[in-house]
């Protein structure tokens, strides 16, 4: 089968990390790639429909990533890569929850239950984005042996078919066509966002970014039924369309002179402005913006909302972007006594005290709305054109794209 997998030699690795690798070194596209095979009764073999790219994919192909979320840290060589994915059931073992031919979408976080292991105490608390097994630890007194037989059973939709477990996939409806249902996993990191950070009604809130997962988080946020006032930033105009069309109520357009942007920035909340000797200016006092959603979350955007969030005020980092900082001056948080937090993959959530399944949820969103997602898939390639793919999302001014896909039907 055609696919691409992530070839973990060290020499590729230490020339990528010294940035003298040519691009793409460490990809290994094959024709030939061996189809997986079921190897448990609480699996399924899926044919990929369609696979997005994600931005984590971008910062992979470079090992630009904090080893923390890298797929060096995996222990699998070749690695598979792809984690959007929408795809039709090809295979499966007896008395399977699913049939062949039923249309699927992917969870790619393997957790407790995919497995069929006793729960670990994050899986009990429903926080299967930091399940033990995701760093190689099974449920038996001895974690590692237990978890053996499942190494190399992950997901991987740049390839295509892939193994998964039957816990992680869910069913689609008809009406929710392939290149809106390629959306639930990003849909899901962006609900999770905002349900473990949710804005109240009155709160002024600033999206950072408006690639897929900015895009996401501002549907989110409407999903949610927010009247919070949102202010998406953007750095292309064909992005501010999305972001009003999923229900930004404006849109800010990001300019390399940061000053002049925080400047403009506090203009609009009618915010305080500080301008201190030889440093940029900065947003000052309790009023400016309330929670700022930063799904760009490189060191510079990082920056960019210490200055212009309000004093008391919450920043929510999604995406790893960065790794160690060295710019940004954290004395600022600090002195605003800012709340910053993280927010990784997604979990069993709650709202209005009911405990919420984000894939089920964002299904059932995308169903009732499809007319929303209708305009965010942009590109299309074959798996082989991987390099144009990328490089129509490494180029967003001259493509225009928002979300990459590949093509497999
Ligand atoms: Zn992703
Ligand atoms: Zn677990």
């Amino acid at each position: 089968m055609r696919g691409i997998y992530f070839d973990l030699k060290m020499w590729k690795i230490i020339l990528s990390k010294m940035k003298l690798a040519p691009k793409f070194l460490t990809f290994k596209y094959k024709e030939d790639w061996p189809k997986p095979k079921i190897t448990h009764d609480n699996q399924v073999l899926v044919k990929t429909l369609n696979s997005g790219i994600c931005g984590s994919d971008i910062h992979q192909v470079k090992l630009d990533m904090s080893y923390y979320a890298s797929i060096l840290s995996s222990p699998l060589n070749p690695a598979p890569i792809g984690h959007e994915v929408v795809g039709i059931v090809e295979k499966t073992k007896k008395n399977s929850f699913f049939s062949v031919g039923d249309r699927v979408i992917l969870n790619p976080t393997v957790h407790c239950k995919s497995y069929g292991f006793s729960l670990c105490p994050s899986c009990q608390r429903g926080d299967w984005q930091h399940c033990y097994t995701l760093v190689g630890r099974g449920d038996k007194s001895d974690r590692e042996e237990s978890f053996k037989p499942y190494r190399g059973q992950i997901y991987g939709g740049y390839a295509e078919y892939f193994i998964a477990f039957e816990k992680n996939l869910y069913k689609v409806p008809d009406n929710i066509p392939n290149h809106i249902a390629v959306l639930m996993e990003p849909f899901t990191v962006a609900l999770h966002a905002v349900l473990r950070n949710l804005p109240s009604d009155s709160d002024s809130i600033i999206v950072m970014g408006a690639g897929t997962i900015g895009l996401m988080t501002i549907a989110a946020i409407r999903a949610l039924h927010k009247k919070s006032k949102i202010s998406s930033i953007v750095r292309y105009p064909h992005q501010a369309e999305v972001a009003k069309q999923l229900g930004a109520d404006e849109v800010l357009f990001s300019t390399p002179d940061k000053s002049k942007f925080y400047r403009d920035v506090a203009e609009k909340y009618d915010a305080l402005v500080v301008n201190p000797l030889m440093r940029k200016p900065y947003i000052y006092g309790t009023k400016g913006p309330d929670i700022i959603y930063d799904t760009v979350a490189t060191e510079s955007s990082v920056e960019d909302a210490f200055h212009i969030i309000r004093s008391g005020g919450k920043i929510v980092l999604i995406g790893m972007g960065f790794s160690i900082t060295k710019k940004v001056d954290w004395a600022v948080q600090v002195y605003k006594e800012v709340e910053i937090t993280g927010s990784f993959l997604q979990s069993i959530g709650e709202f209005e005290g009911k405990v919420i399944d984000p894939y089920e949820f964002g299904i059932k969103y995308m169903s009732e709305h499809t007319e929303l997602f209708e305009n965010i898939v942009t590109h299309r390639f074959p798996l082989h054109a991987y390099k144009d793919a990328y490089s129509a999302l490494e180029n967003k001014s001259k493509s225009h794209a928002i979300k990459v896909i590949f093509d497999y039907t």
